[in-house]
């Protein structure tokens, strides 16, 4: 056995794929400006549209309706403000959405969700029905911190029938689980390319075609005529290319990390094996195959990664430490967690590197924690 540390943070960013490392290194060879029209430049131009192709194909979309940026942060963003300015303009998201939705519309009322962490259609239907029209609803594929899946299609044949913009946020689904945009129905995706095995600092927004047909799509940025004017600036063709090449990996190999399951269960064997104040959440109901998030009530999320660090594994929390603080998890409190149990939780999040060693390394680790912790 080695003494490697052990990587269980997928959600936060998932190593960098062999085909991704490949692709930036070919564009980083390559001085060329994808807007120039001499042959380094048509070169910059052709990774980038080979990237588009790839990533479309990955969420059953066409090449004209990806639009690339710097990651979902900014797509979640521009998509949002793009559509929240309306004066008298109601938007909806979900109580579990990420912070780059949750803080770029404040005023936007939450739809509640399960205990199980699901969006509640019931409630949905009875929110949209004790006001005006909503404009736009956005709830997101899969939660980071759950790995719960969304009734995404569900949702955006509701808010069709109210005339909503639908967005949804597909970061965690899009390479876990398959994605067809046509079949989710709705009018904006956004992508991050970390997620899946691409560099950080890039991602995109998927437009739907009808939607392109229609709606003015939104822009953030602008001062340049890249990316047909949707979003300026000279494109990061390493990343791009980077992030293309991931997508296509992850498109080909759904089938393993759907297998990512079985791993999955047994972590979840081990961490259960070690007390009965375990709990797991989502498990009722469909989840991506690798995601545990779980909570000890008593011992904080701090506690918890330190000891976890130091004995080499990185995992994450939702609850986050602020000015010497813990912060509930959000996500836990929404899906109706006592602020004990919102404080206490820890995500493990596997992929594709993972091996069965680092999972009996682990068992190890965690026993001897479990002990000492009085967990
Ligand atoms: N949405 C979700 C669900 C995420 O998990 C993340 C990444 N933590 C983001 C948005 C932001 O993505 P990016 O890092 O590309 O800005």
């Amino acid at each position: 056995m080695t003494n490697l540390p052990i990587y269980f943070d997928y959600n936060a960013t998932a190593p960098l794929r062999d085909t991704a490392r490949g692709a930036m290194m070919a564009a980083l060879e390559n001085p060329g400006n994808a807007s120039s029209i001499h042959s380094f430049g048509r070169s910059a131009r052709k990774m980038i549209e080979d990237a588009r192709e790839q990533v479309a194909k990955l969420v059953g979309a066409q090449p004209k309706q990806v639009v690339f940026n710097s990651g979902a942060t900014e797509g979640n963003n521009t998509i949002l403000r793009g559509f929240s300015q309306e004066p008298g303009g109601r938007v909806l998201v979900s109580a579990i959405e990420h912070s780059s939705i949750l803080e770029t519309v404040p005023h936007a009322q939450r739809i509640p969700v399960t205990p199980d962490g699901v969006v509640d259609l019931d409630t949905l239907h009875a929110l949209i029905k004790g006001g005006p029209s909503p404009t736009l609803i956005s709830v997101m594929l899969v939660n980071n911190e759950t790995g719960v899946i969304q009734p995404v299609a569900e949702i955006a044949q509701i808010a069709r029938e109210y005339g909503a913009i639908t967005h949804c946020d597909a970061v965690q689904g899009a390479g876990r689980i398959p994605v067809d945009m046509n079949a989710l129905n709705v009018d904006f995706l956004t992508l991050s390319s970390h997620k899946i095995g691409g560099p950080q600092g890039a991602g995109a927004i998927i437009m739907s075609d009808g939607t392109m047909a229609c709606l003015p799509v939104p822009v953030m940025i602008t001062g340049g005529g890249q990316e047909q004017r949707r979003r300026a600036g000279t494109e990061n063709v390493a990343a791009i290319a980077g992030f293309g090449a991931a997508a296509q990996t992850a498109h080909k190999t759904l089938n393993d990390f759907a297998a990512l399951k079985n791993k999955r269960d047994r972590l979840e064997q081990i961490l259960c094996a070690s007390s009965n104040r375990v709990r797991i959440f989502g498990t009722n109901v469909a989840r991506v195959a690798n995601t545990i998030c779980l909570t000890i009530p008593g011992i904080s999320a701090e506690t918890l990664l330190m000891n976890l660090d130091l004995a080499g594994i990185a995992v994450s929390s939702g609850s986050a430490c602020s000015s010497g603080t813990v912060k509930p998890s959000h996500v836990l409190l929404a899906m109706g967690a006592a602020h004990d149990a919102a404080t206490s939780n820890l995500r493990f999040s596997i992929g594709w590197d993972t091996i069965d060693d680092e999972i009996d390394r682990f068992e190890k680790i965690w026993g001897d924690m479990a002990q000492r912790l009085r967990i």
